[in-house]
């Protein structure tokens, strides 16, 4: 029986696939820790040996409720001239979900370059 050689992938390995600790910024103690599961998707989950801190990446949309596509739109909308209210009324119609006012204000904050680059 052939044995598969593991010595090129184990170099491959580096610590680099695993994101630094959001509490101390450490990457070379962070251990993978199984999977989270949310709403619609299964999140890695981190454990850093040196804080004993667990942790979830953020991506950018973690606590965002909001499918992207409904914010990119949103975003857009405001940026051709719709005021915030009137681009919550217009999310709440295509989509048929509510958005509050303060929450578009918040992405056309947040998310005016993402939506400029895309
Ligand atoms: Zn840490």
């Amino acid at each position: 029986m052939l044995l598969p050689n593991y010595s090129m992938r184990g170099r491959k390995r580096s610590f680099k696939e695993y994101p630094p600790c959001d509490r101390c910024g450490s990457s070379k103690n962070v251990v993978g820790y199984g999977k989270r599961f949310t709403q619609s998707r299964a999140k890695q989950t981190y454990y850093c040996k040196k804080c004993e801190h667990k942790f979830t990446p953020n991506d950018g949309f973690k606590w965002v409720r909001f499918p992207p596509e409904v914010i990119l739109a949103a975003v857009r909308l405001h940026q051709n001239g719709l005021s915030i209210k009137q681009t919550a009324e217009e999310i709440g119609k295509k989509y048929n979900m509510r958005v509050g006012e303060s929450t578009v204000l918040d992405w056309s904050k947040k998310y005016a370059d993402l939506a400029k680059d895309l």
